[in-house]
């Protein structure tokens, strides 16, 4: 099946889209050729015929946690967000991938179900959340994941229990197998709704008094390294405030690059490897990026 045989079919496949418009730090270069699947079908349909016109594959959520390269994405990129249902059965709650991990957090809060309000401002998906292993606050996803139902590189349909997942800080089996996650289900515990949601609200109060949400970002770039903690390191190495082109290494939390206007992936990349190398330097400690960097170079 042709990739663009697909517009038949009613699914709009758009060419040279610049995916700066979706990344939350505003930069990245442009998509080959970009989907928004609304279903399962739909995606299915894609990702056989990018199988089969032998095209790249790349997977997005809510590019919440992306640098992509200024020289864009070869190949068909799907965007996720069209895939948004989520349905309470009992004590569960299952959501498409697409949905925001915050939406499902206050979708099982009003139904008086616990164990998601860490993720009550992760602006991720649930597909994101679950490649990521998402956490703050003290929770992290796979702690109320009950399965996650993906699709295989090579167009199987499987689910994964919580432990088949492999969950560990910031990682999880997906990292690995590419496989496209298509929906998550969460077991979670029946609970009083109102202290559920204020703790919710608190959190957020939280994160909005000590996070540049002022500013585009894609939230910590570095993982935390055993027994330290980069903001402190960055601002010892005296590497706050750096700015190279529009990216700027947050004045407000130091684990933060935040586009001051104007940035590209480029200057987000260069200043990033420069904190890496004086943190090397200083500390003799080799910081990972926990955003992920995809996508070419620009020519
Ligand atoms: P994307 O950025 O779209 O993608 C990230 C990776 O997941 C990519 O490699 C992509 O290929 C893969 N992926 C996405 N969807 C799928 C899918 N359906 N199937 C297979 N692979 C997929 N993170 C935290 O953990 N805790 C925080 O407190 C936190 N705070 C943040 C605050 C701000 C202001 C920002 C901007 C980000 C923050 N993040 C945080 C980072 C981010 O929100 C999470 O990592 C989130 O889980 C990423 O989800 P996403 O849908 O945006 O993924």
């Amino acid at each position: 099946m042709e990739l663009l045989n697909l517009k038949k079919y009613g699914i709009d496949i758009k060419e040279q889209v610049p995916l700066s418009k979706y990344t939350f730090t505003k930069t990245g270069g442009p998509a080959q050729y970009l989907a928004f699947p609304k279903n399962e079908t739909e995606l299915t349909q894609l990702v056989t015929a990018a199988q089969q016109t032998k095209l790249p594959l790349t997977v997005i959520g809510n590019a919440s946690n992306l640098i992509i390269r200024d020289g864009g994405i070869a190949g068909l990129v799907l965007i996720l967000t069209q895939m948004k249902q989520i349905t309470v059965t009992a004590e569960q709650v299952t959501a498409q991938a697409g949905a925001r991990i915050v939406d499902t957090a206050f979708t099982a809060a009003n139904a008086g179900l616990s164990g998601l309000e860490f993720a009550a401002g992760i602006p991720g998906s649930v597909g994101g959340a679950a490649f990521m292993n998402a956490g703050a606050y003290g929770g992290e996803t796979c702690e109320a994941v009950k399965s996650v139902r993906v699709l295989t590189r090579a167009g199987e349909l499987r689910t994964y229990n919580k432990d088949e997942m492999q969950f560990s800080y910031r990682h999880s089996l997906i990292q690995e197998t590419g496989d496209i996650v298509i929906a998550a289900t969460f077991e979670l515990t029946p609970a009083p709704k109102a202290p559920i949601l204020a703790n919710m609200h608190y959190l957020n109060a939280l994160r909005r008094y000590k996070q540049p949400l002022e500013y585009p970002s894609c939230g910590s770039v570095f993982k935390r390294p055993e027994g330290h903690y980069v903001g402190p390191m960055i601002i010892q190495a005296g590497l706050q405030g750096r700015q190279i082109g529009g990216a700027q290494d947050s004045t407000k939390h130091a684990g933060f690059i935040v586009n001051k206007g104007g940035a590209t992936a480029t200057d987000y990349l260069d200043l990033i490897h420069l904190i890496q190398k004086v943190i090397k330097e200083k500390f003799a400690i080799d910081l990972q990026t926990e955003v992920r960097i995809i996508g070419q170079k620009a020519d």
